[in-house]
């Protein structure tokens, strides 16, 4: 049951993660994809394994490296990063599992510095592109290599009526699944809200948890003046390098090639009133709260 996923896969278990979006640039064109996405490689910055490697040993710190994008695959080098990043650190890698280096990484890397390889099943994309086979032998390949593999599938209208035939496929291969919920326009219906109440009462059945997904869905995951490790042991970083609190608070952290970078001491209040950063978010925030006067301190930084 997903619900049980939250458990197995608790972000708690490590004390410092830091979300990576290592690059914008996706090979796939989802109608619903949230990310901006860009052919371009003007917006990026290449850094090499050495660079990447220096910056996460200097901090003398042991990371959870959740690396996400557009399509982390398309990164120049992408194994050869793995390869050095998990010596020392453990990673979490959202894919669309497109690229022909799957079998690469999954023959050279040890599985066991892999916490989720979370594997997005983007079944329009792929029908159009004849490639459902492709995802599912690698899906097969990476679970039989011994990865933690977790396919996540989007509860769009398109696919509602086969989304639980294709996660029973999935289930029956013993890969562990969920499903997220769609946000955005579709036939000039606006997600999540458009759900009918009996395709609600489907997807509720593999969403991680019902409450968040909800919350987070409709803008209102809301934690503000709790205090929030999200700068302290909890960091973002973008494309370009750039650190910060978290993904939903960019401010200025330092940059991976500036040397500059700095953790807070201490947990400090959540100024927003909405987390985009939710299961990160989650790890990291705590019941205490802020007093007013607190609050209107940490504003004024
Ligand atoms: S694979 Fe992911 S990043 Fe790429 S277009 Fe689809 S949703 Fe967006
Ligand atoms: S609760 Fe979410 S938005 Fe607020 S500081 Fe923590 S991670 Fe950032």
């Amino acid at each position: 049951m997903p619900n049980n996923l939250l458990e197995k896969y608790d972000l708690t278990k490590f004390q410092y993660r830091i979300n990576w979006e290592i690059t914008n640039i996706c090979n796939f064109r989802c109608n619903y994809c949230i990310n901006p996405q860009t052919e371009s490689k003007n917006k990026e910055r290449n850094f090499t394994t050495e660079e990447i490697l220096r910056f996460f040993d200097s901090t003398k710190k042991q990371w959870l490296i959740l690396i996400t994008g557009g399509e982390p695959f398309m990164y120049p080098n992408f194994t050869e990063v793995c390869q050095a990043l998990t010596q020392t650190h453990s990673l979490q890698i959202t894919t669309n599992l497109s690229s022909p280096n799957i079998y690469q990484f999954a023959d050279s890397i040890n599985p066991s510095k892999i916490f989720i390889l979370s594997a997005s099943y983007h079944y329009t994309e792929r029908n159009r592109l004849g490639q459902t086979d492709d995802f599912i032998s690698k899906c097969k390949y990476l679970k039989g290599k011994g990865f933690p593999v977790l396919v996540n599938y989007v509860a769009h209208p398109d696919t509602m009526d086969r989304m639980e035939s294709d996660l029973m496929m999935f289930t029956d291969l013993g890969i562990e699944t969920f499903v997220l919920l769609l946000r955005g326009k579709v036939n000039n219906k606006i997600y999540p809200d458009a759900y009918t109440k009996k395709e609600f009462e489907m997807i509720e059945k593999y969403l991680l948890d019902v409450d968040t997904e909800r919350k987070a869905a409709f803008n209102n995951l809301n934690f503000y003046s709790h205090f929030c490790d999200a700068g302290k042991s909890y960091l973002f970083m973008d494309s370009l390098g750039n650190i910060s609190r978290c993904s939903t608070i960019q401010n200025r952290f330092g940059n991976l090639f500036d040397n500059n970078f700095h953790l807070n001491d201490n947990a400090e209040p959540c100024t927003v009133k909405n987390c985009n950063d939710v299961y990160c978010g989650l790890a990291a925030v705590k019941d205490k709260k802020a007093t007013k006067f607190k609050m209107w301190l940490s504003r004024k930084l």
